[in-house]
């Protein structure tokens, strides 16, 4: 059977040590040295075009190293991009092994920590009212066929205008003039606050924030109940109260060791065309009239970093994938407690494929798990079921469980017509299929009609010790006669 390659540790990349315990990252320029520390921050070279060739070098780099742009487009602030690319970052990031990154997650969204406000913060270093995003920000433009210039890694809160509690996520937001952002508010937490703020004719405030840590990234991005503000995720994330700041024109709060927060309101009774934009299915999702946002005003570090992501880079199907995977893991194991992990394939968008690795314990169950999967969230379009012995981190042993495992006649499970993802283009309007593969042995098989071969030993092979690299020119001079 195909196995990948075996992962090595990138050189000199220790765990970020305190004390003698590893500590979660709290601030964006931590993780930035450690990933500089570690061979894993690139350095382009200064005055690289904000429209598609900031985004090109990045994509090139993504997964493989993060990517600093001093003055873009001769623009004095600097972009940074594909902080969080690979799934063991994260991890990293969290101080924990890769293993344990779902249920650490699990554990912070069902844990969270009240926000501690400060008075004086880093993010407020400079105001600026009479704002222009046009001139004061580097905002790239990323795909072909963008309509233009987008904040990418913007966390928009705002608050319930009954309950004040904020919420946080990220939307995509296109620069449509100087002052005005076009906003896609997707049918959740945001778009049900304006919703509340416009039947009485009210705008609603939001602070925009750009330029935030890892976990606070990871944590906008929960799929937490409404009126749990998502910033107190992130302080369990990081083990302590996440210091938030007031803005400077509406009572929200935001995180005061972040780089940029661009302050407006979502207007009323206007929607204005946003899009074409490139997603993370690959595809464009379409142009439309959509939410307004003015701009107030513009706070910032005196040399803050811009963080761009790029529309369908690994960092966006990963910041998105792992809260998933850790909702539905916890969902999946309320009802099932032989399900032990579960994985978001990078093929399948880390939203449409999901794999389950069990311990079974009765025929049938798997299929009652692909159920509980699609109920889980509408994304989920493919389930794949396999047993304890396969890797579901690698696509190569899934397929490996599929071509042995399953016959299409017994194991599938195909549910017609139900609600999928609107950006998947092969879906009526978001109408589609589910499809379930169960590819775990039958419990009554003989031992030995699924047994995985191996070789005893191989584990044990140390190459250094074992090949001895000082005999090969002897022998290739011997094998050429
Ligand atoms: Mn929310």
């Amino acid at each position: 059977m195909p196995t990948k390659p075996k992962k090595t540790t990138p050189a000199g990349s220790e765990p970020h040590q305190h004390g003698g315990n590893r500590k979660p990252f709290t601030t964006l320029r931590d993780w930035l040295a450690h990933l500089a520390s570690t061979g894993r921050l690139a350095v382009a070279r200064p005055n690289v075009s904000l429209k598609h060739e900031l985004a090109a070098i990045a994509k090139t780099l993504d997964g493989r190293q993060a990517t600093l742009f001093p003055q873009p487009g001769g623009h004095p602030l600097a972009v940074v991009s594909g902080l969080v690319s690979a799934r063991e970052w994260i991890a990293e990031a969290m101080g924990v092994e890769h293993a344990d990154m779902l249920a650490r997650f699990e554990h912070a969204a069902a844990n969270p920590l009240p926000c501690a406000v400060v008075e004086r913060a880093p993010v407020q270093e400079i105001v600026e009212t009479s704002p222009d995003l046009l001139r004061d920000l580097p905002i790239p433009t990323h795909n072909e066929h963008d309509s233009g210039p987008y904040i990418t890694a913007g966390l928009i809160i705002a608050k319930n205008p009954r309950t004040g509690r904020q919420n946080v996520a990220i939307v995509r937001l296109q620069v449509s003039a100087p002052r005005k952002l076009g906003a896609l508010l997707l049918p959740r937490h945001t778009n049900h606050f304006f919703d509340m703020a416009e039947a009485k004719g009210d705008a609603l405030h939001v602070a925009i924030v750009i330029g935030v840590d890892p976990l606070t990234l990871l944590a906008s991005q929960a799929i937490a109940p409404l009126d749990q503000d998502e910033l107190e995720i992130a302080g369990a994330l990081q083990g302590r109260p996440l210091p938030v700041v007031r803005c400077k024109t509406s009572d929200m709060l935001v995180p005061a060791e972040a780089e940029i927060v661009v302050e407006g309101r979502i207007l009323t009774k206007l929607r204005e065309p946003e899009g074409p934009f490139g997603e993370f299915p690959q595809y464009y999702g379409d142009r439309a009239d959509r939410h307004v946002i003015e701009i107030d005003a513009i706070t910032r570090r005196k040399d803050a970093l811009y963080h761009t992501i790029g529309g369908g880079g690994l960092e966006h199907l990963v910041l998105g994938g792992i809260p998933r995977e850790a909702t539905l893991l916890a969902h999946l194991k309320r009802s099932f407690p032989g399900v032990r992990d579960v994985h978001l394939s990078h093929g399948g968008v880390c939203r449409y494929h999901l794999f389950v690795k069990i311990a079974k314990r009765s025929e049938g169950e798997a299929k009652n798990i692909m159920m509980g999967a699609f109920a889980g969230h509408y994304d989920v379009k493919q389930v794949i079921v396999v047993d304890e012995d396969v890797d579901i981190h690698d696509p190569q042993q899934v397929e490996w469980a599929v071509a042995t495992r399953f016959q299409a006649d017994r194991d599938l499970l195909v549910v017609t017509e139900s609600q999928g993802s609107r950006l998947d283009p092969s879906t009526r309007d978001g109408v589609g299929a589910k499809m379930g593969i169960d590819a775990t042995r039958p419990l009554a098989a003989p031992e030995m009609k699924f047994k995985k071969i191996r070789v005893p030993g191989e584990e044990a092979v140390d190459l250094a010790r074992d090949v001895d690299a000082g005999a090969l020119a002897g022998w290739a001079k011997k094998l050429q006669g």
